[in-house]
């Protein structure tokens, strides 16, 4: 028996708004409308606790790559438990599923990285950044190198480094961030920041702001350079083609690191096993976490490339930094079940060359709807920019995220999830989408087009 089956929606609902403090929650709006409860869910469907269905279009937070639902993975852990449920890997200890994930991730991973430290999530994995390349510089005999530059409007998670080093206003404005010594650079978003540009142009434009940055603040000063493959969280921001070229050209040329935030991008995502290969990128250091999982048990790690090693093993003596449940035997065991069926169903080639393109046709299609003023993806990740007054890029709804909240809204209604981020309607469904699912979700996703442009239309928002 599950708690979903003994108690009445009513009764969760009232003891959720008194007791549990939600993350990223407007409490005495949730208090209001009361949360939605999710009960359970197979493959690419949610269920309530009304029984109410739902297409997973966000496959839960970016992460249910594999799709929910898999019992192989819940019995890889039921197994691992009962032998070994947890230990830690300090003091000269480990355990065979943290090493065999190790090996396994080295295999997956671009050549050059050979290495993996565990943590818990994503966020922890960029802390975990932050100390690992001033290290690195500090064993080099340069430790003034310590600034990190970042992104505007990136997300690198929740804790004060993976916050500070994200470029979200509202975040940096509660509890003093960004810390020091992490600077932002514009995004290249072309769609919204792009101005008369093209594409093209303005790939290399924000590129160049990595270099006016390092040239204003002297080399010998920066550290690294974060960023994500592609944004997420930011609103599903893919980089003109000339942007990661000419990124790396800069990182070379001034001996920064370059730090992939591979996170969402990372376990298929982009139809390759990580986001930087997508985009040729060879990063220093890669920060994964969701589809190491699909989420079925926390668990977050950084790759580590040879160069770096080389440094921290071969000139350090301890790493004074670590966390109760890096290398955690049960997440572990959990991440290899969920990368053999990865590996087994060949979800990677599926995106690149069969669900892929398949749904990328239809979402891209939508562009053409009136309300839609650009539609992207890349691999099974998407987009679609809501304006006021097409073809204008410029001319937004205001207040900016009121007419995507609308359109989430009227989703959830239509048995979809999308998130909105601004006016921006975002998706990333599970990577086992099926044809006839993919079809179901485009349907959902026009008549919620459909039915916000309606009510747009009614009270003016739009010509
Ligand atoms: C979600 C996310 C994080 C943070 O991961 P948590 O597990 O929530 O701490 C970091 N970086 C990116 C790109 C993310 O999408």
């Amino acid at each position: 028996m599950t708690a979903s089956n003994r108690y009445p929606t009513a009764a969760l609902r009232a003891s959720d708004s008194r007791h549990y403090m939600h993350p990223f929650t407007d409490y005495k709006a949730l208090a209001e409308e009361g949360s939605r409860i999710i009960v359970k869910a197979k493959g690419v469907w949610l269920e309530d606790s009304d029984g109410k269905k739902y297409l997973d279009g966000m496959a839960g937070l970016w992460c249910s790559n594999v799709g929910h639902g898999r019992e192989e993975i819940a019995e890889a852990v039921y197994e691992q438990m009962k032998e070994l449920a947890y230990y830690n890997s300090f003091f000269k200890t480990s355990n065979p599923p943290a090493i065999l994930l190790a090996e396994k991730l080295a295999e997956l991973a671009p050549p050059h990285l050979n290495r993996v430290f565990f943590c818990g999530s994503g966020s922890e994995a960029n802390d975990t950044v932050v100390r690992l390349v001033r290290y690195y510089w500090s064993l080099l005999g340069k430790p003034e190198k310590t600034v990190i530059i970042a992104r505007q409007n990136a997300y690198h998670g929740s804790t004060m480094a993976g916050a500070s080093l994200g470029g979200m206003q509202p975040m940096h404005a509660q509890g003093g961030m960004p810390i020091p010594g992490i600077v932002h650079i514009p995004q290249p978003y072309w769609f919204g920041e792009g101005g008369d540009m093209t594409p093209e142009v303005f790939g290399l434009w924000a590129a160049r702001q990595l270099e006016i940055k390092i040239e204003e603040m002297g080399p010998d000063k920066i550290a690294a350079f974060i960023a994500e493959p592609i944004q997420g969280a930011g609103g599903v921001i893919i980089p003109p083609s000339t942007y990661w070229p000419e990124v790396k050209r800069i990182c070379a040329k001034y001996d920064i690191l370059l730090v992939a935030d591979e996170v969402i991008c990372g376990f298929g995502r982009t139809g390759r096993w990580f986001g930087s290969e997508y985009y040729g990128i060879e990063p220093d250091l890669m920060s994964i976490a969701k589809g190491l999982t699909s989420g079925y048990l926390p668990m977050g790690g950084l790759l580590v490339s040879d160069r770096v090693a080389d440094v921290i093993i071969g000139l350090g003596d301890d790493f004074n930094h670590g966390y109760t449940y890096s290398g955690h035997p049960s997440c572990a065991a959990a991440a290899l079940a969920n990368l053999a069926i990865i590996e087994r169903e060949k979800l990677v080639q599926r995106v690149a060359s069969d669900i892929g393109p398949y749904f990328q046709k239809q979402w891209l299609a939508l562009g053409e709807h009136p309300l839609v003023g650009e539609a992207r993806m890349v691999g099974l990740i998407g987009a679609l920019e809501l304006v006021p007054n097409k073809p204008s890029r410029t001319e937004k709804f205001a207040p900016v995220g009121k007419v995507g909240t609308l359109c989430r809204d009227i989703s959830f209604e239509n048995g979809l999830v999308m998130r909105a981020t601004r006016d921006s309607m975002i998706i990333s469904p599970p990577l086992v989408i099926s044809h006839d699912e993919a079809d179901e979700l485009i349907r959902r996703a026009k008549k919620t087009l459909d039915e916000t442009y309606v009510a747009l239309k009614k009270d003016g928002r739009v010509k």
